[in-house]
């Protein structure tokens, strides 16, 4: 999960990470009341969960309380890069001396973690790293043995930041590194980590990716999710703790266990090219029990989803065998009722399997197409998926 930048430096702030004094508005006038309470310029900021707010518009200095007003009512509602401005964060302005670029991310290449600086910071890190790679440091972080004081003063001399910042930015360092661990994140950015005129080193910029599957760890996390912004079918999967992904395709997808579910996706994705380029509409593994509640959970979060045309669903029988998979979907069926109006496309094979496919043949339900092999089963739902778009 991405944070929003006031979310970010809300956690820098725990971990004793300087950050410049603030708070979020969600109105203009909020937001003059904000910079009345923090006297003196501030900095209007855009909170959207993408970068390059400032070249789009978003980030812009305030003189005053009336100011900060005129600045947020010109950024709320503005859309950068296909994100609408719910919310601005108010912050009193920094006198910028210098800026730098600071980043702990996982490496999965490298099955590491990885520390990336630069003393050139402010301007896009990608960019950066295409046209002048060697101004960006890069020292991998051993997750045993991780960040101290001597191992954030070696990322500090890499980076070639200037002499006269390297304790402060070292000490920003290993404080970034104890979010990032206890956090449970897979990114922290600071762009830019910046020397004030009055020789602080201050977190002007955050950027932070939480890893879900720690969520279990960090109940507060919880309160992060913008409710606002989350995709209704993705929310209501999360609610009846199903592993679903909306994509943008047209055949809906049920299978049991990640692996399998995602060679769904290409095969689906490959046959769909004989049939006028329909796509996968969705991700969706339910795991290992295919109880009838989980297959009706499915079922109803995939149909719910106005682009979908077909669905395959496509189990492997194991533990949970092929019969009590199709009475799964026969009792699923059940409960859904009317609201089951697309057609289905199942593909069984594993434990049970002749047992499984009587079940289906015998209910003879008149949305169910039953196919032998995935690939075959792929073709159909896309050609059902075609004919229904
Ligand atoms: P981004 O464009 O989405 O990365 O947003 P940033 O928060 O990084 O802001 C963009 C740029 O605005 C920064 O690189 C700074 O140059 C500038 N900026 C942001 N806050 C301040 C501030 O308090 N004072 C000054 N002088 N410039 C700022
Ligand atoms: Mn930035």
């Amino acid at each position: 999960m991405d944070l929003y930048e006031h979310q970010a430096k809300d956690l820098f702030d725990v971990h004793g990470v300087a950050v410049p004094l603030g708070a979020v508005a969600d109105t203009a006038e909020e937001a003059a009341s904000v910079a009345a309470g923090i006297g003196g310029p501030v900095v209007v900021k855009a909170q959207v969960k993408t970068g390059g707010r400032g070249k789009a518009g978003g980030v812009k200095l305030a003189v005053d309380p009336t100011d900060a007003q005129a600045k947020a009512g010109a950024i709320l509602g503005m859309d950068i890069k296909g994100h609408t401005v719910h919310r601005v964060l108010v912050v009193e302005a920094s006198q910028i001396a210098e800026e730098y670029y600071f980043s702990f991310l996982l490496d999965r290449s490298n099955r590491t973690f990885l520390a990336m600086a630069s003393a050139e910071g402010g301007m896009e890190i990608e960019q950066l790293a295409v046209e002048r790679p060697e101004a960006l440091a890069k020292v991998p972080i051993d997750a045993i043995a991780g960040v101290d004081k001597a191992k954030a003063a070696e990322i500090v001399a890499e980076a070639k930041l200037p002499a006269e910042v390297a304790d402060q930015a070292a000490d920003v360092i290993v404080k970034l590194w104890e979010t990032f661990v206890s956090e449970d994140a897979t990114l922290v950015e600071v762009n830019p980590l910046v020397r004030t005129a009055g020789g602080e080193v201050v977190a002007l910029d955050g950027k932070v990716t939480l890893d879900e599957n720690a969520a279990f760890r960090h109940p507060g996390h919880a309160d992060l999710v913008d409710q606002r912004t989350e995709d209704p079918l993705e929310a209501k999967a999360k609610a009846k703790d199903l592993n679903y992904v909306k994509l943008d395709g047209q055949v809906g997808i049920i299978g049991n266990g990640a692996g399998l579910v995602m060679s769904t996706l290409d095969v689906v994705a490959y046959a769909g090219e004989n049939h006028g380029g329909v796509k996968p509409a969705n991700f969706l593994d339910i795991g290992g029990g295919a109880s009838a509640d989980v297959m009706a959970a499915g079922l109803d979060v995939i149909l719910g989803d106005p682009d979908v045309k077909s669905v395959f669903v496509n189990v492997f029988g194991g533990i949970t065998a092929c019969d009590a998979v199709a009475n799964g979907i026969v009792e699923a069926l059940k409960i859904l009722g009317f609201s089951a109006t697309k057609p289905l496309v199942v593909r069984l094979d594993g434990n049970n399997v002749e047992e499984g496919r009587r079940i289906l043949n015998e209910a003879n339900h008149p949305l169910i197409t039953q196919v032998d092999t995935m690939d075959n089963a792929a073709d159909k739902a896309a050609e059902l998926a075609a004919a229904g778009a």
